[in-house]
């Protein structure tokens, strides 16, 4: 849809003090509640949310989501109360096209789950824009992935796998005969964070969810997960340590590891990996490559790379426009002294929003702007709920710190706190934590639907 076509909105400040953010992430949304609190309270400047959906739910809760170990409801953010707590807009609808000349982004008409629509199309005026939407599955083009596999991209794509893998169990508990070769069979494409920490909350959470009276399947003989990697070895982005750990906990819950394996077809019963084999499965996830949305592929001039991601500068300014800026997954953003950009994660999208809110009001007081460095803080690799690997990096650990087990489950847990602390402040948080530690010991600690 072209900008010309759609309705204009009003539009009554300033243009410089008005900041559009599109995307209400890991990054967006932090990055609105800074702006919302320290500029939108005080009258400084009208901030805009712009976000497709209507709520947020952190993206590394998605496979606690979808092995059924989370329940979403009571971690989803309400963008709409989350903008009136916090002294920022909110604007339902999809980001489609941008013109830097009118200085305005085309938003796309909300339809609802009937078809209805809630919201016309309309344009948005901004003095600064600041995309984050993210980024989607990559399934490099691979036959049949679309239609067959799932994707753990949203919150429903995550619910629907869950909804799938309880109607598997009461299925396979009801029927008399023998099990089919594919039944109960999870394939897992892709042996990077996600794929490794699912196969290992889908152990626990099957068992769990069996016990609650499927009492004619057997988890040890009839469940089987396999995880799939087409590299020599699984988190190739990890270091090696970390990986054999991670491998050697799967190992011993019984997860079949594939490695060097591609992926060359994603069928309604299985998957056909290169050497032929094929490998039968009821239910199959993608969790292998991101890109980010196809939109932002030549988005009025904006310079991308062949994964889609719009190339920032340190300042996090898009290289040709300096009014925009990106951050989080769609932003490939130079990291000095190594060979790769920032790698697409939560701890990059926190840090840029940080460093986005001072930006900003550096650029309101026009002021020169800071580059934006990269830390990394290491990795964490959750392995069921007791447990988890990684690697800690810091200065004052003298480099990198491998830990595993209760510890570094403790730290992957501060992960996330970090991000609501960003979002709601302290008190929420401790009363928030206190009340889900007190509903989690009344209810079963899986879902059942
Ligand atoms: C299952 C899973 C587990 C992960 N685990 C970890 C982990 O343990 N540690 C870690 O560091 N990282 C992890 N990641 C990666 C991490 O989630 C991302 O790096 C992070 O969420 C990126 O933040 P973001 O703000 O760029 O995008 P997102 O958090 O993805 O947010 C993008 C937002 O943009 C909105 N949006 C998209 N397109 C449009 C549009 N056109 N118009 C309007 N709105 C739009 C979306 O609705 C969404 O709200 C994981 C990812 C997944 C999928």
């Amino acid at each position: 849809m072209g900008i010309q076509e759609i309705r204009k909105m009003p539009d009554k400040s300033d243009r410089l003090a008005h900041i559009v953010i599109v995307g209400g992430g890991a990054g967006g949304l932090e990055l609105a509640t800074r702006l919302g609190n320290r500029l939108g309270r005080r009258g400084k400047a009208r901030i805009t949310l712009v976000d497709r959906s209507r709520t947020h739910l952190w993206k590394p809760l998605l496979h606690e989501v979808a092995a059924g170990s989370m329940d979403q409801d009571l971690h989803e953010i309400d963008y709409m109360a989350q903008a009136h707590w916090h002294g920022f807009n909110y604007r339902i609808g999809e980001m489609t096209g941008l013109d830097r000349k009118r200085r305005q982004i085309a938003v796309g008409p909300h339809i609802d789950e009937d078809g209805e629509q809630v919201t016309a199309g309309f344009a948005i005026s901004y003095g600064i824009l600041v995309i984050a939407v993210g980024s989607q599955t990559n399934d490099f083009g691979t036959q049949g992935a679309a239609e067959n596999a799932i994707f753990l991209e949203t919150p429903d794509e995550a619910a629907r796998f869950h909804r799938k893998l309880v109607n598997a169990c009461i299925r396979a508990n009801a029927q008399t005969e023998p099990l089919q070769p594919d039944q109960l069979h999870v394939a897992i494409i892709g042996g990077g964070a996600t794929g490794t920490e699912l196969a290992a909350e889908l152990h626990r959470t099957t068992r769990q969810l069996i016990a609650f009276g499927l009492d004619h399947v057997d988890p040890e003989r009839d469940i089987r997960i396999s995880l799939i990697e087409a590299g020599p070895r699984i988190l190739p982005a990890l270091p090696e340590r970390i990986a054999t750990a991670a491998s050697a906990l799967l190992h011993e819950l019984g997860v079949k590891i594939y490695t060097g394996a591609q992926v060359t077809k994603v069928m309604p019963g299985g998957v056909c990996l290169g050497n032929d084999l094929i490998l039968p499965a009821e239910l199959v996830v993608w969790a292998a490559g991101i890109r980010a949305p196809k939109f932002l592929k030549d988005l009025d001039g904006l310079e991308s790379n062949q994964l889609n991601q719009l190339k920032v500068r340190l300042t996090l300014q898009t290289t040709r426009d300096d009014d925009i800026f990106a951050i989080g997954d769609c932003a490939e953003c130079p990291w000095p002294g190594h060979a790769r950009p920032v790698p697409p994660r939560a701890q990059a999208a926190h840090q840029q929003a940080r460093h986005m809110s001072k930006q900003i009001v550096r650029r309101l007081r026009g002021v020169p702007l800071k580059d934006w460095h990269y830390k990394d803080r290491g990795s964490l690799v959750a392995l069921g709920e007791y447990s988890a690997v990684g690697n800690l990096m810091g200065r004052l650990l003298g480099g990198s710190l491998f830990i595993e087990g209760i510890v570094a489950r403790l730290m992957y847990n501060m992960l996330y706190k970090l991000h609501e602390l960003a979002l709601h402040g302290l008190a929420k948080v401790v009363l928030d934590t206190l009340a889900r530690l007190i509903t989690r010991r009344t209810e079963p600690q899986v879902k059942l639907h």
